[in-house]
């Protein structure tokens, strides 16, 4: 999932984030309950309508930037007290006002609030804040369950290309209704005259969003498994391994997954939080992850590097300057496509805008085209874990 911390995978149009094949989108609820608000985005429709997306996205619970963003925060069973890092401004978070944020919002899946443990800590601090984010998580479910049907799907869409791929969605409709014979009045059958909806899914046809359990349980492998073995017994429809990348070494991390995902059911996705490099992303697909999310790609693209089937490329370097090859000789993308490295490389030496949004659109590229090998692989029964053409390491 490429991250759209605010409802914007930063300098990507849609359309052709569409053209690039990404299937769902991540954004934040930290960010965008501060700006723009939760209740602008719900008049618009949710996120669906208010970024113009019809295809999934997910939203984290805020937890994870609570505990990383802001300062003064003071956690009690109740909640979080925080202040934003933008005004200083105060604000609380509890399993119940960030389910309602997260509803607000609309995205397709939602997080728990979770209590991210920091690192290192202590075993009995572990255990302490595993079992307050058990405690959460049974209250994120009690309040999604009685509020689910209040998300904002069925509400207007707005801007001109929304509406006329609602309107081609509702002549689409009435072709069929016409078809289908004359029109039933008795039975009520209308078509849908009202305002364009996020697709066909909403609460009226019993779609809801997807709430997530989150296992945490810090670097500890048994606190691990007793997590998402209690977490299990709450019953969600996907699970989430949280609290990793908080500073730990790399092997930590793998240990921790590997310890983690073989409690977790098969049936049901499993969803890595904020990992990877590409042969980390692989790896852990091949230890059973079905998702994953990271600003990686996107935010290293904007700092000029870039990730090629050749290695890590700084872009900035001298030795670039009047190279004249694509970025990566084995990439499909239109950047490769279209651009020498020297072009590039000049973009970015000279701060120009468009440097930002082809790196990001090359970087976009070679993750997407990974996840698809990935799932190639594994359509094939091979091993996912020595994908070729997948490093991380600076190119030689
Ligand atoms: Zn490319």
């Amino acid at each position: 999932m490429p991250v759209g911390t605010l409802a914007s995978v930063k300098g990507v149009p849609q359309d052709l984030l569409e053209d690039l094949g990404v299937q769902i989108l991540l954004g934040n609820t930290y960010h965008l309950y501060l700006r723009p608000g939760v209740e602008t985005v719900r008049r618009m429709g949710g996120l669906h309508g208010f970024m113009s997306w019809d295809r999934a996205i997910l939203t984290d619970s805020g937890g994870f930037q609570v505990f990383s963003l802001s300062e003064l925060r003071k956690v009690t069973e109740e909640g979080v007290t925080f202040r934003s890092h933008l005004d200083g401004s105060s604000h609380f978070f509890s399993p119940e006002s960030a389910i309602a944020a997260e509803i607000g919002l609309g995205a397709d899946i939602i997080m728990a609030f979770d209590e991210c443990t920091e690192f290192p800590a202590e075993r009995e601090r572990m255990r302490a804040s595993m079992e307050m984010t058990l405690r959460w998580a049974e209250r994120s479910k009690t309040y999604f369950e009685e509020h689910k049907q209040e998300v904002p799907w069925g509400t207007v869409h707005v801007g001109p290309d929304a509406l006329v791929r609602a309107g081609e969605r509702q002549l689409a409709e009435s072709a069929e209704l016409r078809s289908a014979g004359p029109f039933d009045s008795a039975q009520g059958r209308l078509p849908r005259a009202s305002a364009p909806t996020r697709g066909v899914a909403s609460p009226a046809d019993g779609a809801t969003q997807s709430l997530f359990g989150i296992v945490q349980g810090g670097m500890d492998l048994a606190l691990r498994k007793e997590s998402a073995e209690r977490t299990v017994e709450i019953g969600f429809p996907g699970y989430a391994i949280g609290g990793l990348s908080v500073g730990e070494p790399r092997e930590v991390t793998r240990e921790v997954v590997e310890a983690t995902v073989q409690h977790l059911p098969t049936d049901r996705p499993r969803y890595l939080m904020g990992v990877g490099t590409p042969e980390e992303i692989a790896q852990y697909a091949s230890m059973g992850v079905d998702m994953m999310d990271c600003v990686l790609p996107t935010r290293a693209a904007r700092h000029g590097l870039l990730f090629t089937s050749e290695g890590k490329i700084s872009i900035k370097q001298a030795r670039y300057a009047n190279d004249e090859g694509p970025l990566d000789p084995a990439c499909g993308c239109r950047v490769c496509g279209r651009y020498s490295r020297a072009y590039l490389r000049h973009l970015y030496a000279a701060n120009e805008v468009l440097a930002q949004v082809l790196n990001t659109i090359h970087n976009l590229s070679f993750y997407l085209d990974t996840m698809r090998r990935v799932r190639h692989s594994i359509r094939l029964g091979e091993g996912t874990s020595s994908l070729s053409g997948v490093s991380s390491q600076p190119k030689p």
